[in-house]
């Protein structure tokens, strides 16, 4: 009886972080923890690595073998904007704010500076290149804001991503270092038969090989009228 079978006839099966019994679904032991805490719900524990972003058992350190992979977009803008986390969203409903107020504005006073610009340009030099380079100021101000903003906000959703990706548990049942089985004898006799077949049948002993013989190496392609 393995050691899944062993926790399954325990009176109390339960999974460890929701309480549940296996009827909904299955109960594995992934990791070295025993007794009331060695069975967990996949789906428990998938999201317990996802949401404390971390690749190992809290109490027993075991290393789970897991593949994480990015959210759907979409999925991940939005709890991205609800998350109240320190990597969530910080200031962007000001940022937006701006955004719609700053945009038009900016868009008016670059249309009225260049329209100046190109009427008092017919009348004077300075005037002219005054109002040009107001125009210039307003757009590089008003893109340098946009840049640093959408940045900042882009990193930010990143970062978040990278810290909530979905986790995928690949190995449901620990592996144990007793769980793989000793050499069978047939298994010895046979490596060393693979290992005589590298020898050259005709360069040994007669005697050497009958010798070998009685301790059970298959020499039945020697001729056995050599060995006399
Ligand atoms: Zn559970
Ligand atoms: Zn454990």
């Amino acid at each position: 009886m393995n050691s899944t079978s062993d926790k399954q006839s325990l009176k109390s099966i339960y999974c460890r972080i929701c309480h549940e019994d296996g009827n909904t679904e299955e109960l594995i032991d992934p990791c070295e923890c025993s007794g009331t805490v060695g069975l967990i719900h996949t789906g428990c524990l998938e999201k317990w690595l996802t949401t404390s972003n971390s690749a190992q058992c809290e109490i027993c350190k075991y290393a789970f073998s897991i593949k994480k992979k990015d959210k759907p977009l979409t999925q991940s803008i939005w709890q991205w904007w609800l998350s109240t986390s320190g990597n969530g969203p910080q200031g962007i409903c000001g940022d937006l704010f701006c955004f719609v107020i700053l945009t038009p504005l900016c868009v008016a006073a670059t249309y009225l500076c260049a329209v100046g610009a190109s009427t008092y340009t017919r009348n004077g030099f300075w005037e002219g290149t005054g109002l040009f380079i107001l125009c210039f100021m307003l757009v590089a101000t008003y893109s340098l804001w946009f840049i640093v903003t959408i940045r900042f906000h882009y990193k930010s959703w990143r970062d978040w991503c990278n810290r909530n990706q979905d986790v995928k548990l690949l190995v449901k049942h620990r592996v144990m270092t007793n769980d793989v089985p000793p050499e069978s004898e047939n298994n010895t006799t046979s490596r060393h038969v693979n290992m005589m077949d590298h020898y050259d049948n005709s360069t040994l002993n007669p005697f050497f090989i009958r010798f070998l013989t009685r301790f059970g190496y298959p020499f039945h392609e020697i001729n056995q009228t050599t060995w006399v």
